[in-house]
Formats: C-alpha cells, sequence, structure tokens
C-alpha cells in the first residue's frame, strides 16, 4: 500500500512535470534528479517561504551565498575529512550494498547471504582545481552549506554590525555520495539545503535551541503539513553528528516510514573553534555589554528543500472517486489559478485571455482552452492549482465569471474587476 502511494506520486510528477529522472535518455544516473516546470515552481515557493520566514519576517538574521567550492582546509577543520564517514557492508553472495547502520544482524536482509566486514565510507565528492591534474590540489564539493556561513562569520558581522545573538541563513546545493541513494528525491548524492547558523552566548545556548525547536516546527505547519505526520526525534548520545553536542530531527510520516527532513544542531563552539585554530585567525566576539570575549556557541537549523518538497507533495496527494488532487497550500502551489473559456467560441477566448494577461502580473497563472472543461478542471486539481476561473455565457453579459475552488469544488460567481484582489486574499501570499 505504501509503496503504492509513492510510486503513483512519482508517477505524477514524471507524467504532469514535477519531477523527471535526471539524464533520462541515457537511462539516467541513480539518486539524480531534475525540476520539470511545475516543480521549479513550488521548490521556489517553499524556499521563498523559508527565506522570507528568516530573513524578512524577523530582524536578527542576514542573508548569505557562499561558493560551494572551498579552501580544503574547511574540511579538515569541520572534521569532515576525517569523520564523514558512514559504515559500508557488501553481500558476498547478491552483490547488494547497505550502510552499516541499516543492517541488523550478520546475514544480508535480502538474500540471506554473508555480509563483508563494514567499511568506512567518506561521504564527500573529490575533484581537482587547476589546469593539470596531477599539479592540481584536491577539493570537495560542500557536503553541508554551514561552513560557508562559520568562514564568513566575521565578515557578516563586521558588515552588518550585529550583536550575539544573531544568525546567518543560506540555501544551496549540497553533495553526498550516499551509499545506498533511494526513495525517490529523499536521499540523493546532489541536493539543496536550507541552513541558518544562530550565533549566541554559551550560557544561552540551551535557551535557543528550545526557542529554534519549536519555531522549525511551527514552520512545516505554516507550510500546510498536517501537524500529526510530524514529530520529534531525539538523537541518542551514540548517534549525534561528529559536531553536535544535542540534536533533535523533526521528522515527516512518509510512505515508507518516519523520516528525517530537518535536523536541529546544538554544535556549541565547535566549528569556530576549529576554524580558528587551523586558520590560526581569532574568530571570538567582543561582548562590549560585558567587556569580554568568548568564542560563540551555534544553533543549527538544517533543512533539506527536496525531502521537503516531498513532504508536501505526499502531504497533499489524495485520489476521489474520479480525480487525483494535490491539496498544496495555496502560497506554495505552482500554479495558482487556471483560466479557461467554456468553450472555443462567441468571443469567450479573448475574454479569457485578456484576464489571464492582467492577473499575469499578480501571480502565475494558466491558459487552456483544449478538451471539456471537466478535463480541464482535472489536469489543474492533479498539480495542485487551488483555484479555476471560467469565462462562460453570462461573462460576456454582466463581467462576471465564476471561480471554482480546486478542494471542494465549489463555485461563486465575481466580477472580473475584482479577481486580483479576491484571488490575492485567498492565495495569502508569502
Ligand atoms: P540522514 O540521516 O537521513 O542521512 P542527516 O542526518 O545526515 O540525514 P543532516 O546532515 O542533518 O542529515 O542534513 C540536514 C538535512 O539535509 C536533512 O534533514 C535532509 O533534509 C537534508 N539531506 C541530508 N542528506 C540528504 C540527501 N542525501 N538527500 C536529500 N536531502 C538530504
Amino acid at each position: 500500500m505504501a509503496n503504492d502511494v509513492m510510486e503513483k506520486i512519482v508517477s505524477l510528477c514524471k507524467r504532469r512535470g514535477y519531477v523527471y529522472p535526471s539524464s533520462e535518455i541515457y537511462g539516467g544516473i541513480n539518486s539524480c534528479w531534475d525540476y520539470g516546470p511545475v516543480g521549479v515552481e513550488l521548490k521556489k515557493n517553499i524556499k521563498e517561504f523559508w527565506w522570507k520566514s528568516m530573513t524578512y519576517y524577523r530582524d536578527d538574521i542576514e542573508g548569505l551565498d557562499a561558493s560551494i567550492i572551498m579552501h580544503p582546509m574547511v574540511w579538515k577543520a569541520s572534521g569532515h575529512v576525517d569523520g564523514f564517514t558512514d559504515a559500508m557492508v557488501d553481500c558476498k553472495n547478491c552483490k547488494l550494498r547497505f550502510r552499516g547502520d541499516e543492517i541488523d544482524g550478520k546475514s544480508c536482509p535480502d538474500c540471506g547471504g554473508e555480509l563483508t566486514e563494514a567499511r568506512l565510507f567518506n561521504l564527500m565528492f573529490k575533484t581537482h582545481i587547476g589546469a593539470v591534474e596531477e599539479e592540481a590540489t584536491t577539493i570537495y564539493l560542500r557536503p553541508e552549506t554551514a561552513q560557508g556561513i562559520y568562514v564568513n562569520f566575521q565578515n557578516v558581522l563586521n558588515s552588518s554590525r550585529r550583536k550575539v545573538p544573531f544568525g546567518i541563513a543560506q540555501i544551496g546545493k549540497a553533495f553526498r555520495n550516499e551509499i545506498t541513494p533511494k526513495n525517490f528525491i529523499f536521499r540523493m548524492r546532489e541536493f539543496e539545503q536550507m541552513e541558518m547558523q544562530y550565533f549566541v552566548k554559551p550560557e544561552s545556548a540551551e535557551e535557543w535551541f528550545e526557542t529554534w525547536r519549536k519555531e522549525r516546527m511551527q514552520w512545516y505547519v505554516d507550510l500546510g503539513i498536517r501537524e500529526d505526520r510530524l514529530h520529534f526525534q531525539e538523537l541518542g548520545k551514540d548517534e549525534l553528528p561528529h559536531y553536535a553536542s544535542k540534536a533533535y530531527d523533526i521528522q515527516y510520516q512518509f510512505p515508507f516510514g518516519l523520516e528525517e527532513i530537518e535536523g536541529i544542531h546544538n554544535r556549541t563552539d565547535y566549528d569556530l573553534k576549529n576554524h580558528s585554530k587551523f586558520s590560526g585567525k581569532d574568530l571570538e566576539y567582543f561582548d562590549d555589554s560585558e567587556g569580554k570575549k568568548f568564542i560563540p556557541h551555534v544553533i543549527e537549523v538544517s533543512a533539506g528543500v527536496d525531502r521537503t518538497l516531498l513532504a508536501c507533495l505526499v502531504d497533499a496527494y489524495d485520489e476521489e472517486e474520479d480525480r487525483v488532487v494535490l491539496r498544496l497550500s495555496p502560497k506554495i502551489a505552482p500554479i495558482k489559478v487556471g483560466i479557461f473559456p467554456l468553450v472555443k467560441r462567441e468571443g469567450m477566448p479573448e475574454v479569457a485571455v485578456k484576464i489571464t494577461q492582467d492577473l499575469r502580473r499578480h501571480m502565475k497563472v494558466f491558459y487552456d482552452e483544449s478538451g471539456s472543461i471537466g478535463r480541464r478542471y482535472r489536469r489543474q486539481d492533479e498539480i495542485g492549482t487551488p483555484f479555476g476561473v471560467t469565462v462562460d455565457a453570462q461573462t460576456l453579459k454582466d463581467d462576471t465569471v465564476t471561480l471554482r475552488t480546486r478542494d471542494d469544488m465549489k463555485q461563486v460567481r465575481l466580477k472580473i474587476s475584482d479577481l486580483a484582489r479576491e484571488l490575492g486574499e485567498l492565495i495569502q501570499r508569502i
């Protein structure tokens, strides 16, 4: 049943332009996916909602966009060169590969065959910088965006004249050579993160951790995800990442299980202290109110764009007797309104095109005049378009149209001149 839902979502994504397998004409490449015309809109809306919640709706967070390729010493200092590893085991019989922590027992979960000893495998992708490979330096594709924030801590502090506590937010690509990528866009080798590092006084770290834990859970609810499918999971001491003293995952109930969509970490002074040590630069903060210097502690909130998007799709997916409907929150839906002439004659297309042109400046719209009106509604329901506007015979008499709501399929009549304002209010723009 669970797999059935995932299969349907994967197929809808391909058919309707949310997500395609990468390089498909060459047979695809495991763990890489491309976002299609509506997928890219949904992704952009999720990122925008996150970005605004961090840097527009609060006044204690600055934005940053650091480069993906960084000085190799960054990853030495951060502990990733030595510690960002997963244990890998192979089945000697069927050759399947597993992550050590996925295996319970000594034999292959698939065929019962004998397993190899666990070997540690570093998840960072390596490449070279410079024209001649032998002379070049080995560099890494970043496995997290966070380090770009730490190495710019002093820069942002100086240019923004912030005082602790304050945060730095960043959205960007990260790369991990995952041993077992799976579950569609849940575990990819190239993915996108939305990370915010909040710099605090050491003694207030615990309190800020609690504040951010609650804030971040509320963000998913505000995004339109059902509260009863969201959970917190505190990580045990043996599960903590190498940089964290305390961590909670926010999990979503996917069809394939309860799985992490965001990590909230108390990273203490681990990163700034190590960058200070490895770079020889003083990364202490001077607190002029108390006249003392210290290395700030960091509370990190680290969300995956792709996992959040998958949670939104799964949460929104619904089947009714005669339609499939994505009940996405209007604020993140890729297309806000479909515009349809009831028939392709009597001047209805001209009026509908005019409405489309007018609304286009306010929101993402889609004009469709082909096929029966029922089929046109169903197509928009399937990609989650929350509203439909239909031009019919009465429009030509009194300048009103029908406004159909995706979720209950109810229709009301509205004046064309009121459409932009009414729709704007219904969509509650981000
Ligand atoms: P997991 O245990 O599932 O591998 P993680 O604990 O290593 O995840 P973090 O390092 O805390 O993940 O990364 C923060 C967020 O980045 C995750 O909550 C997730 O949303 C996203 N993320 C991490 N790895 C991947 C991946 N391979 N594909 C897609 N998103 C990912």
